[in-house]
């Protein structure tokens, strides 16, 4: 077994010489140094297998050795351990985001020391995760510096690419426009042409958009990956022999912990690698995503629920005169004909009466069943009241509304009901009351009141009929 290498970064010496006491063995080599550039010199140098790195220290700073490290090829997936007397939360995450492995504050229990270096020194190579960025070497002090400044530099415009798409993925409900925006961002800001957002749908990912593909070339995911992708919750680079695309990235999109989707990423050749910056940066957008996707779908949800009727699943009265509100503009706009009828159930009091009012329910929702069936895409069908329909009918006039009026009749008369009583159904029977839009103006109220008046005729009639409006 080779010997195992740690340096061992602290400006104090006594820090220095107990880290190293506590974690001396026969096969072991210590190299320290007790300032950041010589830090950085000694990692490039000596290779180490981990790296124990104090914050506040001359020169360069903990904090600025290990994102230099953890992006450098050389040294990314070399293991830090942070040892800092900064015993804030929020400077344990800070060391976290930019790469550190593990964190622990000074004073320090020796035990605990131990156990977490030893833990990093078993672990292998994180090949799997995430390659090298484009190679830099670092040589002397200056040019350390500057490379420590362009990476902040880099830092800066990611935060504002985010704060930039998370922007605009936030401002609106429009799920196309959400996932078109955060890809776009990702073809823009990160560099890969080609992508896709994959949705979770009943247990598969279903692709809903994909940018950079040829007209016949498809994003592909192997649905076999899914389970895998479920329970590691966190991005994964695949590797791609031959072709356009060496490299994939799948990026999950979660949402209070569950998968939602993914993002897909396929790195041509001449596009840059997936590093762990990278991936990080399209692992944060992925997390605004799926929040603002979540966001959409209430939205969509709540609008969704707010016009409709629970019992019958039609449009409500609410939406009816929402409805009736635009296409009268419409009519009127064109000089197109409307109209507009309702239907009430007949003796729908004895139904009830009868079988009880859970077999009502169920022979309403058989009356708007048919209903919906008898009209047309252009018609909205909504339930108005209790026992109580309406249908609005666009560029159709009282006689056209007439025919589709008595068709909904004839099918009513004819589905039976079931009453929940053994296997006995019955059937029930409608009235219909018309009202067209006169050419005069008139309001989605007047409207109704004149379809109501038409329905109170066709029931003075005898009932199971329909009645166009007669004064
Ligand atoms: P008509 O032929 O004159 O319309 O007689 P009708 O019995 O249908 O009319 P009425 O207005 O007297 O009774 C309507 C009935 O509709 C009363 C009520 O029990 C029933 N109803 C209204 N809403 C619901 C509902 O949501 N579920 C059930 N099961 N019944 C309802
Ligand atoms: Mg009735
Ligand atoms: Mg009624």
């Amino acid at each position: 077994m080779p010997h195992k290498k740690i340096l061992i970064v602290d400006d104090d010496p006594d820090i220095r010489r107990v880290v190293e006491t506590a974690l001396g063995r026969e096969d072991r080599v210590f190299i320290t140094a007790s300032n950041g550039v010589e830090a950085v010199e000694k990692a490039f140098s000596e290779l180490p297998d981990l790296v124990i790195l104090d914050i506040m220290m001359p020169r360069m700073n903990g904090y600025q050795v290990c994102r230099l490290l953890k992006n450098e090829p050389l040294t990314w997936d070399m293991p830090i351990m942070i040892l800092s007397a900064k015993y804030k939360e929020k400077d344990r995450l800070y060391s976290m985001s930019i790469g550190a492995d593990e964190y622990i504050v000074k004073p320090f229990g020796v035990e605990d020391l131990i156990d977490r270096a030893e833990r990093l020194l078993a672990r292998h190579p994180k090949d799997d995760k995430a390659c090298p960025v484009a190679a830099h070497a670092p040589v002397n002090e200056t040019t350390l510096l500057s490379r420590v400044n362009s990476l902040l530099d880099r830092k800066l415009q990611e935060m504002t690419f985010l704060q930039h798409i998370t922007r605009a993925i936030v401002g609106t409900f429009d799920e196309d426009r959400i996932m078109r925006t955060a890809l776009q961002g990702i073809k823009t800001e990160v560099g890969y042409r080609r992508s896709a957002l994959m949705m979770l749908e009943n247990g598969a990912l279903r692709e809903r958009l994909s940018l950079g593909y040829a007209p016949g070339e498809r994003p592909f995911i192997e649905q076999g990956l899914l389970p895998e992708i479920q329970t590691r919750k966190e991005a994964a680079v695949l590797t791609v022999q031959g072709g356009a695309v060496n490299q994939r990235c799948v990026v999950p999109i979660l949402f209070r912990d569950g998968l939602k989707g993914i993002v897909f990423l396929e790195r041509g050749l001449d596009e840059p690698p997936f590093s762990a910056d990278r991936i990080n940066l399209i692992s944060t957008l992925a997390d605004q995503l799926g929040m603002a996707l979540e966001n959409a779908n209430m939205y969509r949800t709540t609008l969704h629920l707010s016009i409709t009727d629970s019992l019958t699943g039609l449009f409500n009265a609410r939406y009816l005169y929402e409805r009736l509100d635009k296409e009268i503009s419409r009519a009127k706009r064109y000089g197109h004909p409307l109209s507009l009828f309702m239907l009430d159930i007949d003796y729908f009091k004895r139904f009830n009466d009868t079988y009880g009012h859970l077999s009502g329910d169920e022979a309403l929702r058989q009356v708007a069943l048919v209903l919906k069936e008898s009209s047309r895409g252009t018609d909205t069908v909504a339930r108005y009241g209790g026992e109580e329909f309406c249908v609005i009918l666009p560029e159709t006039d009282a006689g056209s509304a007439e025919i589709i009026a008595e068709r909904v009749r004839r099918a009513v008369e004819a589905h039976p009901v079931p009453t929940g009583a053994g296997e006995e159904s019955v059937t029930l029977t409608v009235s219909i009351g018309i009202a067209q839009m006169p050419p005069a103006l008139s309001s989605a109220e007047d409207l109704v009141r004149v379809a109501d008046k038409a329905l109170y005729q066709a029931k003075f009639a005898g009932r199971n009929t329909v009645r166009i409006f007669k004064q």
